[in-house]
């Protein structure tokens, strides 16, 4: 099990400490426990997808001395060019932030430390942060090629990390996949008749599996989106909610993005490693990251904070893909049970609640992310559950 604070991760014996590269500061060293040998030019990277996880972990190898080839196929088909993304995550990411040398004042953008829960307000440690900014700052480190690794140039790797996020196109498929759709508008608010609405999350507002969730980005701007399973109408469920909004505000639409979110969870997405042999007939070894191999929470779609985690165990069991996997399935062993609680009420053959083990995993949830909730405001208001619960 790792440590819950992420300076508690431990460094093996046989440490590296080599300088940084880069223009941005860091505030420390790292060091990698992996045999020297198998460092630098002996052994060739690629790290495919520059997302959040590819982007962290290229940063975090390269200051252990290991210098990868980062392929990132963007930019995005959005108006901020990056994967549609809320953008929320508890200010515990500053701890993983600091590891690489960043700050995250330089990319905090509002608290949500109040925010309702279909009518209950309670405290939280989240945050909006721009991730964009983070991402650009990250690749800003990086040797990055702009286009998808082809075949002919894979065969050169040793080592190719699959960091491409929903497409996973590295890996294999995973054993029991899990997706749901999304949709998100950027809206600015500026109240008229009311206050400005505060961040919240509606899931009594979609039916089934889903929530609709309102993120504060700072001066006036938000991130409203919806996303679940089993419903196919979100752009009329957002429609109707910002509607409901404006009686007391007026809202200028900025732009809209769909997207997808996988919440299978690692478990349900091995092989979380493959081996393929290369023309030469060597092995190359294939390793996912991040939301490729389901580092995703699958009650809430939470996935940056996760995503950097999954990075941060990936350097620090580099090349020992055993460890690796075990590790992976140990640390985030909860998302397995909460995908589990999904199939369960996807299920034909379920009952019409939720059992206790579920209503309790999804209390377990609201305190792992430290949100507030009371127990028993927990268990009759589970959000996302509402349909089973009180419909
Ligand atoms: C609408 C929405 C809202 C969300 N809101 C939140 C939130 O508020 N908080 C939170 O914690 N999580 C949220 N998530 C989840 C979170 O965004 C992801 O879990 C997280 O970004 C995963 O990071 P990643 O680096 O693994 O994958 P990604 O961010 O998807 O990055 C993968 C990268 O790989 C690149 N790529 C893909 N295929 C290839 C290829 N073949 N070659 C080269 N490059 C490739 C992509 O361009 C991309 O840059 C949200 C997701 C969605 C869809």
């Amino acid at each position: 099990m790792l440590p819950q604070n992420p300076e508690d991760f431990t460094m093996g014996a046989s440490r590296l400490i080599l300088p940084q590269r880069g223009h941005i500061p860091c505030t420390r060293h790292h060091a990698i426990d992996v045999d020297a040998d198998l460092l630098r030019d002996t052994v060739k990277v690629a790290i495919v997808g520059a997302g959040i996880a590819g982007s962290y972990l290229g940063c975090i190898l390269e200051e252990g001395g290991i210098i990868p080839d980062v392929y990132e196929q963007g930019p995005h088909d959005t108006t901020c060019g990056f994967r549609s993304c809320g953008w929320g995550a508890p200010s515990a990411i500053g701890a993983h932030l600091a590891y690489a040398g960043l700050d995250l004042d330089d990319y905090y953008l509002e608290p949500m430390k109040s925010m309702e829960f279909d009518g209950l307000i309670a405290r939280t440690p989240l945050c909006t942060l721009d991730k964009p900014a983070l991402i650009r700052d990250l690749r800003a480190r990086l040797k990055i090629i702009p286009h998808q690794l082809t075949d002919r140039e894979s065969d050169v790797y040793d080592v190719v990390v699959d960091a491409t996020g929903i497409s996973r196109t590295i890996l294999p498929p995973c054993t029991s996949d899990l997706t749901l759709p999304t949709l998100q508008h950027r809206v600015a608010i500026e109240p008229v008749a009311g206050r400005a609405p505060g961040p919240g999350v509606y899931g009594s507002q979609v039916p089934g599996l889903g929530y609709i969730w309102i993120f504060p980005l700072g001066k006036s701007q938000y991130h409203i989106g919806a996303g679940g399973l089993l419903c196919d109408n979100y752009a009329g469920i957002l429609n109707r909610f910002l509607s409901d909004l404006s009686r007391g505000c007026s809202i200028t639409h900025q732009c809209t993005c769909p997207g997808e979110i996988r919440v299978a969870s690692p478990f349900f997405s091995q092989p979380l490693v493959a081996k393929r042999r290369r023309e030469s007939g060597e092995l190359q070894r294939i390793i996912g990251v991040g939301e490729s191999i389901g580092t995703v929470s699958p009650f809430t779609g939470e996935g940056i904070l996760h995503s950097m985690e999954s990075a941060r165990i990936l350097a620090d069991s580099w090349l020992d893909e055993d460890r690796y996997v075990s590790r992976i399935l140990s640390r985030f062993s909860w998302m397995k049970k909460e995908r589990e609680t999904l199939d369960y009420l996807l299920s034909d053959s379920r009952d019409s609640a939720p059992r206790i083990r579920d209503r309790w995993r999804f209390y377990r949830n609201a305190r792992r992310s430290g949100v507030k909730l009371p127990l028993q405001e927990a268990f009759r208001r589970m959000g996302s559950l509402t349909r089973w619960i009180e419909g």
